[in-house]
């Protein structure tokens, strides 16, 4: 493969796969692009200049394809809000996977690049708002330590979108290990010819789980990497109070990093009934219900799996089942790490569970913030003034005595695993606004800055450190926009 002046070293060995993965695409111009957020540190990360790619504004909105892209949209499924339903990538345009300087390989695509084969009644289209939200949310999360999509540029398109009303078009470059989904193998199982549910998990073994090639039941070992990963995944979104608002499985991906960031939004008071999303009446995808979510999901998975992971179909059946019934120890296994490291616990003790639930149960009846709680608990503050409090917190130092660290060790592991600071809704918002009502980018660029290390506990944070004004009504995330 050889490198563009941009420093582009594209291949797309997706595109090996059977043809009913895919659709091949041609460019989908836009009236006059124009780079409004460049992600450098990324750039330089992907092995491209980023003075150069500031230049390539064209590429970056979707008007022309870096030398040596053969664009493609993927054909997938998925359970939507439970529904089983045909989708695929309807606004989205992938150029190929970079080849990056360090030898990594990462999909790289145009979200709001036009209409596709899967658009099925969509504009193809996307709006600057809610493009700038997943930029900063994505950036957010990988500042977290969560694995994750990223976002490497945003670009205007000099045209607008209708939605409600007319909107600023833009499109998203966003960055993935794959875009590989728990839908995509529901598509191959449900809609094609079996023998592509097999070159899909030989093609996503040996993009994600190479070291499962070499198992006993290689399949087996891949549907164990993905629970094991999405798990941990999940673990990692309750421990710092995300929501992803729409965990359908067309937005879980094989690799176990995060994506689709739409009505997503990080909860403020604790509360595991919590819902953003405007369309989630139901609250399927609260907060609290997230790791069943995620299990719910990965069945999916599994059964995508039956027909490869044993020649009985029966066996087969009863081997995906047993695996599946090790998710609920796996995910608590993972959440109690994540718990135990916010509550500066090293060792592991029989009444760990117990007193993380006290504290959860407590900061529910309270309405405490869930991330100025374990803050205030890192810092040393008394964070709920109640005498429930009080004797919650003579246990837990009892618990950190009968441990084998010091005062500063323990702060350490909590500074480690309690973000100071969270992308706040309203904090989002105001940075999105200003650069969508006055082309002010200046604010979402220092919440950036803020987001960039969450863990620094630098003066600079503490600004954004506060909750919502209590007399602000309910927070609504909108989807797909
Ligand atoms: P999402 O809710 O972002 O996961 O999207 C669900 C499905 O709707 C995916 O197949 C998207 O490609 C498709 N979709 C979302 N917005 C549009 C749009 N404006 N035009 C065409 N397809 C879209
Ligand atoms: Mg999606
Ligand atoms: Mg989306």
């Amino acid at each position: 493969t050889q490198q563009t002046k941009a420093g582009w070293k594209l291949e797309q060995t997706y595109a090996e796969l059977p043809e009913i993965f895919f659709s091949k695409m041609e460019p989908n111009p836009v009236a006059s692009p124009d780079l409004v957020v460049l992600n450098e540190p990324l750039a330089k990360e992907l092995g491209l200049d980023p003075e150069v790619l500031a230049d390539e504004e064209d590429i970056l909105a979707g008007n022309e394809v870096p030398e040596g892209s053969e664009p493609i949209a993927q054909a997938y499924a998925g359970h939507q809000f439970g529904q089983f339903t045909m989708l695929g990538d309807g606004r989205a345009l992938l150029f190929g996977e970079q080849i990056t300087p360090s030898g990594k390989r990462v999909d790289i695509q145009l979200k709001g690049s036009g209409r596709t084969k899967f658009s099925r009644g969509g504009d193809g289209r996307a709006a600057l708002g809610p493009m700038l939200r997943e930029y900063i949310i994505s950036e957010a999360m990988h500042g977290l330590g969560i694995p994750t999509s990223r976002s490497l540029a945003v670009t205007i398109t000099g045209e607008t979108v209708r939605r409600e009303r007319m909107l600023t078009g833009a499109v998203l470059t966003r960055v993935a290990s794959s875009h590989l989904r728990v839908g995509t193998f529901e598509y191959a199982v449900r809609l094609t010819e079996a023998e592509n549910v097999k070159a899909l998990a030989d093609y996503a073994i040996t993009r994600h789980y190479s070291e499962a090639a070499s198992a006993d039941n290689p399949y087996l070992e891949l549907l164990r990497g993905v629970m094991k990963n999405q798990a941990s995944l999940i673990a990692k979104w309750q421990r710092v109070g995300f929501i992803h608002g729409v965990m359908n499985t067309d937005n879980m991906t094989i690799s176990g990093e995060s994506i689709d960031y739409g009505p997503c939004a990080f909860m403020n008071n604790y509360d595991p009934s919590t819902v953003f999303s405007s369309i989630d009446a139901q609250g399927r995808y609260a907060y609290g219900s997230q790791p069943h979510i995620g299990g719910w999901n990965l069945a999916r998975f599994a059964e995508s799996l039956v027909p490869l992971l044993h020649e009985n179909q029966e066996e087969a059946i009863s081997i995906a089942q047993q695996e599946m019934n090790q998710y609920g120890e796996l995910y608590e296994a993972a959440w109690l790490n994540e718990m135990r490291n916010k509550l500066g616990l090293m060792n592991e003790e029989p009444g760990d569970k117990d007193l993380i639930v006290q504290l959860l149960n407590l900061m529910h009846k309270e309405e405490a913030d869930f991330t100025n709680t374990f803050r205030k608990l890192t810092l040393g503050e008394v964070p709920i003034n109640s005498d429930d409090f009080k004797n919650w917190s003579t246990e837990w130092n009892k618990r950190l005595e009968r441990q084998d660290a010091s005062t500063e060790e323990v702060q350490q592991l909590m500074k480690q695993h309690n973000p100071n600071v969270i992308p706040r809704n309203h904090r989002v918002e105001e940075a999105i606004e200003a650069a969508v009502e006055r082309d002010d980018f200046s604010v979402m660029y220092r919440l950036l800055d803020v987001l960039k290390d969450p863990y620094a506990y630098s003066d600079e944070q503490t600004p954004y450190c506060n909750g919502p004004d209590p007399e602000a009504g309910t927070y609504r995330t909108f989807c797909g926009t």
